[in-house]
């Protein structure tokens, strides 16, 4: 009989993610500077969203190195209700991107999930993403 499979992948990608413990390393959140609140508030934190652009900036180029980048992304999507998902960098993307690629959200996951599928089944295999 085969054995039953893995199915526990789900959030694990998270331990390969090229962001994983940044924040604590640089003592900034690249990722989450605004924070879900804040980047969907008004124009009074102007200057701090500069400051975001900046750094989302940096952190777009460490998602081009991240091995978990379509589960990050297809999670984001598949869970987009949450404010805290909306927020931040999420797949090499920043909220701009994504709210521009909703309109083709259902054509989007269909590209990316079979690349996230194969990521999750790496790691369920214990192979690296
Ligand atoms: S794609 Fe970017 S935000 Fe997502 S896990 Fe990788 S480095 Fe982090």
């Amino acid at each position: 009989m085969e054995p039953e499979p893995d199915t526990t992948a789900g959030y694990k990608w998270f331990n390969y993610a090229a962001c994983k413990d940044m924040s604590e390393k640089l003592g900034e959140d690249l990722f989450f500077y605004l924070g879900s609140s804040l980047e969907t508030g008004s124009g009074k934190y102007g200057r701090r969203r500069n400051q975001a652009r900046n750094y989302y900036e940096a952190a777009l180029k460490i998602c081009k190195t991240c091995p978990v980048r379509a589960s990050c992304l297809v999670d984001c999507f598949e869970h987009e209700t949450s404010n805290h998902l909306r927020a931040g960098v999420w797949g090499g993307t920043v909220p701009e991107t994504r709210n521009d690629m909703s309109a083709y959200q259902p054509e989007v996951l269909e590209a990316i999930r079979p690349l996230a599928e194969l990521e999750r089944f790496k790691i369920m295999k214990g192979i690296k993403p």
